[in-house]
Parts: structure tokens; sequence; C-alpha cells
């Protein structure tokens, strides 16, 4: 076989304005609305910045606030479909910290704060991370309804499942803003004709996979 032009690697990269933003914090986060509001200011800037959908995240060392990593949708700017918030967030907290158990050192619980319940994909992700708490401002069909993207089928107990593996979940953190940044992020695609990715062929061209 020719496999001349078959890649040995694959990554996505976070621009530079999510380090502005992130330097412009002036210390650790010790609140999880602090964590949030920064969340939600990601996930607003991203679509205007082109790179993705309105999704970010943060993995926080929970007990100090310092954060170790972000992440934004990289969907549109690395054209992989596997560049949600979340794993962008877990992946660069992994490299940073050195290993792929972010629960490794039992002395430092590291959480995941994401700008609403993860889809099926980062659900997965989310379980294996190591993270010991998730942090949402939201759960139900609002995203969807306003965003236009696909969760997948997550289940009902999606919560207790977490909770069973040690993963406590936290949900309402800044709800009424983050569905501000979705409803935006409506207006956005209106008024622009942004692209919303469509990662199937669902028959409706406006929808993708969050
Ligand atoms: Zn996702």
């Amino acid at each position: 076989m020719d496999v001349t032009s078959m890649p040995r690697g694959y990554g996505a990269t976070l621009p530079d304005w999510v380090f502005d933003e992130l330097t412009a914090v002036p210390g650790p986060l010790t609140s999880a609305e602090e964590r949030m509001a920064l969340v939600n200011r990601l996930a607003a800037r991203n679509p205007v910045e082109g790179s993705g959908g309105p999704f970010a995240a943060l993995v926080v060392n929970t007990a100090d606030g310092e954060v170790v990593s972000a992440g934004v949708n990289l969907v549109l700017s690395s054209g992989l479909s596997a560049a949600h918030a979340e794993v962008v967030a877990l992946s660069l907290a992994q490299l940073r910290v050195g290993t792929w158990d972010l629960g490794a050192e039992a002395a430092v619980e590291r959480e995941l704060v994401v700008n609403w319940r993860p889809c099926a994909q980062c659900y997965g992700a989310t379980m294996w991370s190591g993270v010991r708490r998730l942090v949402v401002a939201g759960e139900g069909p609002e995203l969807e309804e306003l965003t236009g993207f696909d969760e997948g089928p997550m289940r009902e107990d999606w919560a207790e499942q977490l909770r069973r593996r040690g993963i406590e979940v936290v949900s309402g953190v800044l709800r009424e803003q983050a569905l501000e940044v979705f409803a935006d992020y409506r207006r956005l695609v209106a008024e622009r004709g942004l692209t919303v990715y469509n990662a199937r062929n669902s028959g409706d061209s406006s929808r993708g996979l969050a």
C-alpha cells in the first residue's frame, strides 16, 4: 500500500487570543463562579474568532483555583471533529502535568469546568481523564435548541455514572450567562452566515456535533 500521504500524528493548537484572555486574569480563580465566568467569556469569543463553536473549558486545581489548562472548540480551525473544548483542555492539562491521569497525585484534585453538560464524546473523555470534579453551567435541551448542535445519545443517569466513578458533578453555575452566550451565538450565525460545522449527514445542514 502507498502510505506516503498518511499522517503520523495530529493535534490542535489554541489561538493566541485565548492566552491573552488568560494573561489578563489577575490571579487564581477561587470560586466556581469566577471559573465559569472565564469559561463563558472564552466560549463567547470563540465563534467570533472563527475557531469553532461557542464552547470552552478549563482544568483547574480545585483547592487553590490555579488554572492548569484552557480549551476552546477548535473543530473548524483544526479540521478535527474530536477537537471539542473539553478534549482540548484535558489533553493540554495532561501534557502540562506529564501524565494521562490527572488524578495521579492524591494530594491534587483537579476539575473540569465547562459551559454546558458534555456531549457523548466528552462525557467519556471526562470519565477517563482523572479529574475528580465536573462543573457545568447547565444541562438540558436548551443548548441544542439555541445552537443546533447535537450532543449525542447521553444517558439519563450520566451524572450518577460519573459520581459512581468518584467524579463529583456540580451543575447550574452561571447558567443564565451560559444561555446568553448560546443565544448570542445563534444571532451571530444568522447575521454573519457563520459556518455551523456539520459532522454527519443529518439532512439538516445547520446541525453539527458539539
Ligand atoms: Zn464534546
